[in-house]
């Protein structure tokens, strides 16, 4: 007898247990936390019946079962990976969804892996990603070595500073200072070209520029103002964007060089998805979390195949 009721007792303690601990992790009563809730993001369409055999990347990839999508993952409202559970999450991850699903792949035959700015033209002409989308900006250099689709945002070189720093506003006040930017990408070629007189410092990635300013090792962390927000919004009380943008910075999603046949489907793919909704739906779930209201996006720009 007294074991029978025993065990429903010992079962309601614990559930009871549970149920604090859920509300002591922030499950219940605490405030939401900062970044994409998985229920507003929007769920594309997969287009079932779509077909591309004249280009030779889609090909390959129906025939692997698989897309493989460059991206960043420490940007955060853009590209970001949690590392508890690998799960990617920001505005470009969802350019990256929106895309895939026009070309007829299921979320789930989506792999993303992590591609630092410098080593982008390399993974596309190397064949280890089908297209890449990460705060890519396009020139007419790059254009030379990858194909862009869009573009799809239209971003601004900015300044990250300490909120106790009184001296640097804009770019002309970088002479002396350590400027920190990653290799390869346009804004630190842009202070290099253009603020000669500026210390540049280059790693591989944002976020290593951004502990380097935490850590009073650089003065200033330059690179697209979409970017440098988010990492102010992580720590408000420690860090500001400054000054106006400094360049125009339009974002594409990168192709291999020739498949231009998938570069073009991917225009068509841009164009439905802001015409639809999609667009601004995903802009709103991620990006727009960091205040800034969705933009108009910038007009596509199909170029002649060269
Ligand atoms: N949009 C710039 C670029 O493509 C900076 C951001 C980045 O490095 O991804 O170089």
């Amino acid at each position: 007898m007294f074991r029978t009721t025993r065990v429903p007792l010992v079962r309601a303690v614990l559930a009871a247990l549970l149920a604090l601990l859920a509300v002591a992790c922030g499950k219940e009563g605490s405030p939401p936390v900062k970044g994409p809730a998985e229920n507003k993001l929007p769920h594309y369409q997969v287009d079932r019946g779509f077909q591309l055999p004249e280009s030779r990347i889609w090909t390959r990839a129906k025939k692997r079962g698989y897309l493989r999508v460059g991206v960043k993952e420490d940007q955060p409202y853009l590209g970001e990976r949690d590392p508890a559970t690998g799960t990617y999450s920001g505005f470009d991850i969802e350019i990256a969804r929106m895309m895939a699903a026009s070309l007829g792949f299921e979320p789930k035959t989506i792999r993303f892996r992590t591609i630092a700015s410098a080593n982008r033209e390399t993974a596309l002409q190397n064949g280890q990603i089908d297209f890449y989308v990460g705060t890519y900006t396009i020139n007419d250099k790059r254009k030379r070595l990858v194909g862009f689709a869009g573009p799809y945002y239209l971003a601004g070189q900015s300044l990250l500073v300490r909120k106790d720093e009184d001296d640097i506003h804009g770019p002309e006040d970088l002479a002396g200072k350590r400027v920190c930017s990653a290799a390869g990408s346009t804004p630190y070629q842009r202070i290099k070209a253009d603020f000669p007189k500026a210390v540049l410092v280059a790693y591989d990635t944002y976020s290593v520029c951004v502990d380097n300013l935490l850590t009073y090792q650089v003065d200033a962390v330059t690179t697209d103002d979409a970017i440098l927000i988010g990492y102010a919004a992580k720590v408000p009380e420690e860090l500001k964007v400054v000054g106006k943008p400094f360049s125009e910075e339009p974002y594409g999603i990168g192709v291999p060089r020739g498949d231009n046949a998938l570069r073009l489907a991917l225009d068509d793919a841009l164009e439905a998805g802001e015409k639809n909704g999609d667009w601004k739906r995903a802009y709103d779930a991620t990006l727009g979390l960091s205040g800034v209201p969705a933009p108009k996006p910038p007009a596509i720009d199909r170029y002649p195949a060269s």
